[in-house]
């Protein structure tokens, strides 16, 4: 039993995780970004090159309405990289799925790029953006020079198409600590941020979501070159709360990486920790049960930490 289970045992009795029912379907479209943060979990940057092929594209596609699910969520990477992203958005709306894009918001001051926030806001994508912090030295430090500035640029720009601003088109944001702590608390922080944007860029948005870093990827690699990992995990074991088991993302979605392979959750799709069915393949989604056994590990401390952790932000009180 590892240490997650250890600890979800002791609180609940419960030696495994499963799965509740099938909210939204997170599509992977590959790990190329524009970018190269600090704690990315997926070790995204500009010089990979693995995409989703057109063979999982349409494999999903065909699976899709014999699915529970009708919400899906496109990620990276950046997935606006992708070659058929706008065809695919195209078909996913045509399903009558609610669809979401997380985007490093830069993406969109690239200059080919510029008719993708309209494309977007004409079929009514909600997006949720990184943004680390409000002040510009911080998100630079993780995200690289200058990035703060054209993250602010984009957020203004899908400001003026209505993206932030009326409820149909809603634009998050994420916060995630600049190091090894655990996010504040996520109603001030955002009302922080709030003041913050709207004061000194002019800039508003939906809702902030608070993530903790998990320890997996480029971030724990940090930790481990600071001397920092041990008590990292000490933090997360110390603050478990069985409170956020209930609304933990992998009993809720799937992860369909640009390979076809299915993982509960985008932080198993980074470590190769596929689903525990027998058939982890895009080709089997609409028979993956969603009651199956959840594939765990000292990781998953991450999102049980405080508030907890999700790609919708924290879980619990
Ligand atoms: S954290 Fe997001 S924006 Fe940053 S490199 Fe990874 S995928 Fe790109
Ligand atoms: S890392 Fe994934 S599998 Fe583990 S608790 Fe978090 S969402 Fe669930």
């Amino acid at each position: 039993m590892n240490d997650f289970l250890r600890h979800v045992a002791c609180q609940t009795g419960a030696t495994q995780l499963h799965g509740q029912d099938l909210e939204t379907i997170q599509i992977n479209l590959g790990p190329r970004c524009t970018l190269e943060c600090r704690h990315c979990h997926i070790g995204a940057s500009p010089r990979r090159d693995e995409i989703m092929t057109q063979d999982v594209i349409e494999s999903l596609l065909r699976q899709l309405p014999d699915t529970a699910c009708r919400a899906v969520e496109l990620t990276g990477g950046a997935p606006e990289l992708h070659p058929s992203f706008q065809p695919l958005v195209e078909n996913l709306t045509a399903l009558s799925l609610r669809v979401g894009v997380r985007t490093n918001l830069t993406i969109h001051q690239e200059p080919e790029m510029a008719g993708l926030a309209p494309f977007l806001r004409d079929r009514r994508v909600a997006l949720t953006g990184s943004l680390p912090c409000y002040l510009e030295a911080n998100v630079d430090r993780q995200r690289g020079a200058g990035t703060f500035v054209r993250s602010i640029a984009a957020l203004r720009r899908l400001n003026e198409l209505g993206y932030g601003i009326t409820p149909e088109l809603p634009l998050d944001l994420v916060y995630n600590p600049d190091g090894a702590s655990l996010p504040p608390d996520q109603t001030r922080l955002e009302e922080s941020y709030r003041q913050r944007l709207r004061a000194e860029h002019g800039v508003e948005f939906s809702r902030l979501l608070t993530i903790t870093n998990m320890p997996i990827g480029r971030f724990r690699a940090d930790l481990r070159r600071q001397g920092t990992e041990e008590g990292y995990f000490a933090l997360l074991k110390a603050s478990f709360n069985p409170r956020t088991l209930d609304r933990l993302m992998c009993r809720h979605q799937i992860s369909v990486r640009w390979d076809g392979r299915l993982f509960d959750c985008d932080f198993n799709l980074a470590l190769n920790l596929p689903v525990t069915t027998d058939h982890p393949d895009v080709s089997a989604l609409a028979a993956t049960s969603v009651t199956r056994r959840i594939a765990t590990g000292a990781h998953c401390l991450g999102c049980t930490a405080g508030a907890g952790s999700s790609c919708a932000g924290a879980l619990a009180a």
